[in-house]
Order: structure tokens, then sequence, then C-alpha cells
């Protein structure tokens, strides 16, 4: 067989433990799961409504298209139909960009660590990875932009950024954007858009209309609570959606995906509720860190990386005994942290009491 070179070189991505693997393992009868980001609240109770009272036939193939989906989300943002492009989850959207721009002799320019699918996508399309490392946890917008040359075709952008939670504000990404040249796309992934708190935020939808060479990345898998149901997608001009679907597969979202999503955004008022909630269970890590003296990231997320100074990995595992699953820093660039997703404010309780004990231990 010939795989490319590249690819030989690349583990496949390495899913968490099953909460039934942990389970049985540690003989546990309840084990609370805050290790992806997903929302803790669910989703919108409107979606089993929908799926009680309707009826969908598996046997036809979806709109490719996406029409009443994409419709909707034109109607939210006051942006035409044509310009988004949905994906098999933002992942596969990162995973269409890239393809659609990048090849041997480019190269293209992220933060790090951040998003790891960015450069997993740019090894596999045989491009020169430019990772310019974060400043306590923020972009280095100046050395990435610095960076940039003729053979840059793609610039990212994580905002909030994952693992860290750090964000830009408006003023800083504008004076970054005003500096890239034309040629090069800014991809904006906001996965965590909705959660964000920050007044000095930018308005995405604005950077839309103001810079032609921007796309940005959301996603109904975080605040919305749909991560089984793979649905994301990107935004910008209609130049550059044109440009980039003749990558995308045709049936790339599936019947149920498009349903569950365009009905999750006709429930704003879940998003509301689970911003509120996220923003008080921030504040129980915030006070927790601050007791224990411990660092952290201040996060516009759902999820807190904080800085234990002890081994990820040694937390991570006990705190699976306790039956709590979180993500250790160890893979994340960060290996005396862990990443711990915001979940309801008893599950905050209970991991907070469980962390304190094998702190004190
Ligand atoms: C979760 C996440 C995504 C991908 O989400 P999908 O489930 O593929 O839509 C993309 N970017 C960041 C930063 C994320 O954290």
């Amino acid at each position: 067989m010939n795989i490319k070179a590249q690819v030989t070189n690349l583990v496949p991505y390495k899913p968490g433990k099953q909460t039934d693997e942990v389970k049985k393992e540690f003989g546990l009868s309840e084990i609370v799961k805050l290790a992806s980001n997903e929302n803790p609240f669910g989703y919108s109770p409107k979606i089993d409504e929908w799926f009680k009272e309707n009826g969908v036939n598996h046997a036809i193939y979806p709109d490719g298209y996406a029409t009443k989906l994409r419709h909707s989300l034109s109607e939210l943002y006051s942006l035409q139909p044509e310009q988004f492009i949905l994906g098999n989850g933002s992942d596969e959207v990162i995973q269409i960009i890239s393809r659609a721009l990048l090849e041997p002799g480019k190269n293209t320019v992220m933060p790090a660590p951040s998003f790891p699918q960015y450069k997993h996508n740019a090894i596999i399309e045989g491009a020169e990875v430019i990772e310019i490392p974060l400043i306590d946890g923020a972009h280095d917008l100046t050395k990435m932009a610095e960076a940039v040359n003729e053979d840059t075709t793609i610039v990212w952008v994580c905002s909030p950024n994952n693992p860290t939670g750090s964000y830009i504000n408006n003023e800083d990404l504008r004076s970054f954007l005003n500096n890239i040249p034309p040629h090069v796309l800014i991809v904006l992934d906001e996965a965590y858009h909705e959660y964000v708190q920050a007044e000095d935020y930018y308005d995405a939808i604005s950077l839309i209309h103001d810079y032609s060479n921007v796309v940005v990345l959301r996603t109904f898998s975080k605040a919305y609570g749909l991560a089984g149901f793979r649905v994301g997608y990107g935004m910008a001009s209609e130049s550059i959606i044109q440009a980039i679907e003749p990558v995308r597969a045709p049936f790339n979202t599936s019947v149920l995906g498009q349903v569950a999503a365009d009905t999750a955004l006709s429930d704003q008022s879940f998003i509301e509720s689970s911003k509120k909630a996220n923003r008080q269970g921030l504040e129980q890590y915030y006070q927790f860190c601050e007791e224990m003296s411990v660092d952290y990231f201040p996060s516009q997320g759902n999820f807190i990386l904080i800085d234990f100074d002890r081994d990820g990995d040694e937390l991570f595992q006990a705190l699976m005994e306790h039956g709590f699953i979180v993500r250790s820093g160890k893979g994340l660039g960060f290996p005396t942290s862990l990443r711990i997703s915001i979940g309801s404010k008893e599950q905050n309780e209970q991991l907070i009491h469980a962390l304190r004990g094998i702190l004190q231990q």
C-alpha cells in the first residue's frame, strides 16, 4: 500500500474513556463525565417534542443543501443563505477548508496549544505547519501575523481558545485582521461563542461584513447540546463559501441532524439559561482555585484549565476512581493541568469536593 508518508506518522484520535468502561473498572454506580465540553443540561426540550410529533423517513437521502436549517441560520444572523456551509460537526468544516486550501508547498499558521484538528488536517494535506506558542494562554497575534508569508493559505484563530478558554477582544482582533494580506484565509473557530460574556468581545457577523477573507466556524455540539447529531457550520462571504463548497460531500449532514439543529435554533432561551448556569459554574471553580491557591486561566468557554502543579495524568486517574471523567492536560500541552468541563451546580460541587480530598492527601 502507498499510504501518504505524512499519514503513516499520525495517530488516530484517541477517544476519552467511555462511561460504562469506567463504571465496570472501578465498580462505580455513577459517573460524571466532564471531559468533552458537552452541555450538562442536555439540549432544548423542543427537540424531543419535535421527534415525538413527527416521523422521519430513514430511506430518503437528506436535503444536501440543508435548505431549512440554512434559512433559519440566515435569518438568525441576517446573512444570505449562500453565506453558510454546513458540516458534519465543525470538525468537518475544518477538514473541508484544509482540503480546499492546503497542499505541499503551502503553509498554515496556528496558535499552540489549541484545537488539534487544525494541525492534524494540515499534516494530512502535506502543508507546512507553523505553530505560534500562546502567551499566558492567549494567542500571540503579533507573532502570528509576522509568520504569514506568500505561501501561507490559512491562519487559524480559536476564540474562546480550547483548551485555555482565553478570548480575543474586538480591538486586538481587528488590528490583527488588518495586518493579514487578503490572499490568506482567516478561520475564526468560535465553537464556544454562545458562552462568551466579555463585553469587549468582537461581533463575528460584522467581521464577515468587513473582511472578505474571514470564515467563522460555529457548532451545535457545545452550548446547543447536540454533539451526538454532528452539525456545525461556517459563515463567510459568498465567494469563500462558493470556493470551498465543491469539497463538501453531497449528503454530509443527516436528516435528523438538520431537524435537531433547526429546532434548537428556535429555542434561544435554552442557550440563555445554559450560559447563565455556566457563568455561575465558572465562579464555583474560580473560588475553589483561589481557596487552594492554584493557577487557572479565566475562561470564556464552558470549561476551565487549572494548573495543579502536579502530574495531570495522575490527577485524572485519581478523579476517575472517584467517578469523575475530566481531561488530563498532558495531551493538551499543559502537563500539570486538568481541563474540566463546567457541569451543573451539583456536579461542580461534587467534583470540587473530590478534588479537594485528593489534593489534601
Ligand atoms: C468541540 C470543538 C470543535 C468541533 O466541534 P464539532 O462537534 O465537530 O462541531 C471545533 N473547534 C473547537 C475549538 C472545539 O472545541
